[in-house]
């Protein structure tokens, strides 16, 4: 309790009135005191110098004439006298004095030595004997009341010798009196001043303490997280501004923490949406913070993720990436491609740092790059078959000719023979070529179309027109059944004849003799559907989701032995596609294969 402002005042206060009292009230009492012993001397003083001056007897006689001696016992007698006082006419023995008068009460001491009187003091007796007046003498009798002693010499006018004392004693009661009621009107005023400064105090010390343990009272709450704490400005000194500024640093906190929570939400909002996985990890190796995409990739739930080690996760996937190899390294920010399952990420990391400056932990962010390592695979693959399609007609040509040219030429049937298949290889290398060109105008998007109204009845039988006799070759059968009443397509007609070509062709090269081709039209919706199966060798289940990409060929000898570049579907999906139509294929191996070509109806 006496720990509180409000208590520290209150003493303070209290102290401060108390000691002041004090010493007011001694310093009164002392002046009093003073003041009323100097009066009461100063009136003992001109009694005497009164006596003298009215009475020649005590003052010019000679004190040792036994008649004299009777005089002044009658003068005393006579002379008014307070009743608080007592006198003594004393002889100038200083060895044996003698009291020659005194006050009617005291008049059974006449006649007896002075030194025997209690209330006479010799030295005061002694000093106005050789030294003149002396008023200090002040002693306390036997009932213990103080009492003030005068001894005043009186000298005869002839030999200015001294002939006696006489010496005063007055009771000093009324004055004690007197100061002791002051002193108790001096304890009850210092009492009263003391209840009303501890009144005042305790509003006083109120009035700053209150304000303050308001401030305290709500940064307790501020500290307990409720920053909407505000204090009443009551008045505009150092408390209202200690309030003021109170309620600044209120607006001032709110306004930041709203600031951070906009950031912090903003960033994880970033964090949650971003197409990318992000990962954080301290340096004891916790992770503490995974976004969705991450969580996907490293197929963990965040509770369960948060669990585990970050080392314990990447040492089977990435030593490199691990804190402990990190460490090891000291190198903390770079990249790596790493594979979790099917697909490829690059995981690039950099150190984040604490607060005390130093490598705090790890952010890794994975980009998710299978695509593009598809891709870039794909590129490759392409150029390796480009490069291997090209070179084997190369070498063939290579070959023959440096025959013919060492002597074969004179051979004329053996030349035409060799001539032949370098034509064949050239022819080979063209279709290649060509088919690449078209691929790559494809690509760039360089494709010009002549497209018109056309017939499918009409197209496919050209066709089959351009293919019946390959197929008569082999013994197959193509059946055609066509709807009567089919719309017609809007499109390029040499194109869509390629890959109606493209796809009969696959179907009389990849069905064996005396099979059997089926192509149907019919309007399927907003489509027309044309279908070509064969019960040729079909196509196993595990190439038939790659049949569309560029040199893909189930049996690649077969292929190019039939004369096949292993692009002919692929340019055939680009026609399509660019006509708004699709071409799927469903097979089953030694069974048959089947080709949807959907095409677009003419819109009018
Ligand atoms: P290619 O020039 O080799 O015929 P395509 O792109 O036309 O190239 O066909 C790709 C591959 O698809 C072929 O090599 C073949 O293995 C397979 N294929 C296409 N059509 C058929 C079909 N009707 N029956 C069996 N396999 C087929």
């Amino acid at each position: 309790m006496f720990k509180s402002i409000r208590w520290k005042f209150i003493t303070v206060y209290f102290l401060l009135v108390f000691i002041a009292m004090i010493i007011v009230g001694i310093f009164i009492v002392k002046a009093f005191e003073d003041q009323q012993i100097k009066q009461t001397s100063e009136s003992m003083e001109s009694y005497v110098e009164k006596l003298l001056e009215y009475s020649s007897v005590v003052k010019n006689e000679d004190w040792n004439i036994e008649e004299t001696k009777k005089s002044i016992k009658d003068t005393i007698k006579k002379w008014p006298l307070p009743t608080t006082d007592r006198i003594y006419i004393i002889n100038n023995s200083p060895t044996n004095p003698v009291i020659i008068a005194a006050n009617p009460n005291n008049e059974n001491i006449i006649d007896t030595s002075a030194y025997e009187n209690k209330e006479i003091e010799p030295q005061l007796f002694l000093g106005a004997l050789n030294e003149g007046v002396n008023k200090q003498g002040l002693s306390v009798n036997k009932d213990n009341i103080r009492v003030k002693h005068l001894a005043y010499p009186v000298t005869s006018d002839e030999m200015g010798e001294v002939k006696g004392i006489i010496y005063m004693a007055s009771d000093l009661k009324n004055i004690t009196d007197t100061l002791d009621e002051s002193k108790i009107i001096l304890a009850k005023a210092t009492l009263l001043a003391l209840l009303i400064t501890v009144t005042l105090g305790f509003f006083i010390a109120r009035s700053i303490t209150e304000p303050i343990n308001d401030v305290t009272v709500k940064a307790e709450k501020m500290a307990e997280g409720d920053f909407n704490q505000y204090v009443d400005v009551k008045s505009n000194d150092e408390i209202g501004q200690l309030a003021s500024m109170f309620n600044f640093l209120t607006d001032k906190l709110n306004s930041t923490i709203s600031e951070m929570y906009r950031e912090k939400s903003k960033m994880e909002t970033l964090f949650n949406y971003m197409a990318d996985g992000l990962l954080a990890v301290n340096d004891k190796g916790n992770i503490i913070h995974a976004n969705p995409v991450a969580l996907n990739i490293l197929n963990f739930t965040y509770n369960d993720i948060i669990k585990i080690k970050f080392d314990d996760i990447f040492k089977d996937i990435d030593k490199n990436i691990t804190l402990e190899y990190l460490t090891k390294e000291d190198s903390w920010e770079g990249a790596e491609t790493i594979h979790i399952g099917k697909s490829t990420y690059r995981a690039k990391y950099a150190p984040f740092k604490n607060n005390s400056n130093e490598i705090g932990g790890l952010i890794i962010v994975f980009q998710d790059i299978t695509e593009q390592h598809k891709l870039e695979n794909m590129r490759k693959e392409f150029v390796a078959n480009v490069s291997h399609e090209l070179k084997t007609p190369i070498t063939t040509i290579k070959s023959y000719s440096e025959t013919l040219l060492d002597g074969a030429i004179d051979n004329k049937g053996l030349a035409t023979q060799f001539l032949t298949v370098v034509n064949d290889e050239c022819d080979r290398m063209t279709r290649i070529v060509r088919d690449l060109l078209q691929l790559s105008n494809f690509d760039f998007k360089e494709m010009k179309w002549d497209k018109s109204k056309l017939s499918i009845n009409k197209l496919i039988e050209s066709s089959y027109m351009k293919i019946n006799m390959a197929a008569q070759e082999k013994n197959q059968s193509i059946n055609i059944d066509i709807k009567d009443d089919l719309p017609k397509i809007y499109g390029d007609k040499d194109a869509l004849e390629q890959v109606m070509l493209n796809i009969l062709s696959n179907a009389v090269k990849y069905t064996p003799d005396e099979g059997q081709i089926n192509v149907c039209a019919e309007t399927k919706g907003e489509n027309i559907l044309v279908t070509i199966e064969d019960n040729g060798i079909g196509i196993p289940k595990e190439d038939l989701n790659r049949i569309f990409e560029r040199f893909y060929r189930v049996d690649k000898a077969r292929s190019r032995a039939l004369g096949g570049t292993g692009l002919g579907l692929s340019i055939a999906k680009q026609i399509v596609a660019a006509h708004g139509g699709d071409i799927t294929i469903e097979s089953e191996y030694n069974v048959g294969t089947k080709v949807n070509l959907i095409l677009p109806k003419e819109n009018n």
